[in-house]
């Protein structure tokens, strides 16, 4: 019988790499998976510990150490290379070395032949995945960014708490960049169905005073908070990445917060950050575009204004020129 044997690669076997690789191996996502990092010993200590809960799960998925030369036939590379922010750093301030790697990662990876879906968190997310995007001259449905499905879920669990209701009933989207400069489209979340602006204005006080605008407060500074407390975060993002690998391979067709090239969507082109999209077998199948109130669409160019500064101050266009 012939079987396709899915194959996931994860570049960058730090904490966020290999808490996504634990989720993945965990929830059985995949049949391999190749482990890469610049610093070998760290990708073979990481696979090796991996491989030894393969006794304790409902199936088995070979995980091993890798190079770039074996990801011609890999169905998904996941990218969690570079370094987290320090703390007083926002997630921009790792851009320079972030770019740097992708420049010299990208060429090495296309020319296994890889001709599968790229899947980035490194951050900063937006501006990582155009660059890999640009790099590695595949189609724009097949370069994804994680983008604000972290940050949706941390508003969807605020949310719960104060609603008493479970995040997975509730639907909606922060948009824009994963960063300072992201947004919630409050117009646009509903629990069970119904508009959640018409739950807060038919049950006033009901549920305490509540400050939408502190909510994503929270949401943008919430990260920092962790890292206050223990380095980095992790967990939440490799549960994001696990789900949306999970997406792929299962042909879902569910609806994501990732960071997607645009291409006229929302009126932006050239340019990655967060919106809702359809994942599917073939990668991102349809950008959704929300009707934003206009303070929405606002907040929307502002934040998609803050990543094309940092393009520019990348030098991007002449960088890319030189790579390909
Ligand atoms: P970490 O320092 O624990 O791990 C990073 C790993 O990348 C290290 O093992 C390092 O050796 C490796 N690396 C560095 N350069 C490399 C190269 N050229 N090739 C291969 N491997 C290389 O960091 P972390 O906490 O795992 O964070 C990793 C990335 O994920 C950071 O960019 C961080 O900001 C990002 N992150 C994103 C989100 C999100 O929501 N998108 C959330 C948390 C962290």
């Amino acid at each position: 019988m012939q079987q396709h044997i899915r194959k996931v690669a994860i570049i960058g076997t730090g904490l966020v790499g290999s808490s996504a690789a634990y989720s993945i191996l965990n929830q059985g996502i995949c049949d391999e998976l190749i482990m890469i990092d610049i610093n070998k010993e760290r990708a073979i200590g990481e696979s090796l510990d991996l491989s030894h809960c393969i006794d304790f799960t409902n199936s088995r998925t070979k995980v091993h150490a890798g190079t770039y030369q074996d990801l011609g036939d890999v169905d998904i590379v996941v990218i969690t290379a570079g370094p987290p922010p320090k703390p007083g750093q926002t997630r921009l301030d790792t851009l320079g070395i972030g770019a740097k790697i992708m420049e010299d990662m990208i060429p090495q990876i296309m020319a296994s032949g890889f001709n599968g879906i790229f899947l980035i968190a490194s951050n900063p997310v937006d501006i990582i995945t155009y660059l890999v995007w640009k790099i590695s001259g595949l189609p724009r449905n097949r370069v994804i960014g994680t983008g604000t499905s972290l940050d949706s879920s941390r508003l969807k669990t605020y949310l719960s708490e104060i609603l008493d209701v479970d995040p997975r009933s509730i639907y909606g989207y922060t948009m824009g960049e994963h960063g300072d400069s992201q947004f919630a489209a409050w117009s646009h979340v509903s629990i069970g169905g119904k508009p959640l602006l018409q739950i807060l204005d038919e049950r006033k006080g009901e549920f305490g005073h509540i400050d939408l605008d502190q909510i994503v407060e929270d949401v943008k500074k919430v990260g920092f908070e962790i890292l206050k407390r223990k380095g980095t975060t992790y967990y939440g993002i490799g549960n994001a990445i696990a789900f949306i690998t999970k997406s792929i391979f299962n042909d879902d067709h569910r609806i994501i917060a990732l960071s997607c090239v645009l291409d006229g969507e929302y009126g932006e082109s050239e340019l990655c950050t967060g919106v809702p999209a359809i994942i599917t077998r073939e990668g991102i199948k349809e950008i959704i575009e929300l009707r934003l109130t206009v303070e929405e669409q606002e907040k929307f160019r502002k934040s998609t204004a803050v990543l094309r500064d940092y393009l520019a101050s990348l030098g991007y266009e002449e960088k890319i020129l030189a790579t390909v």
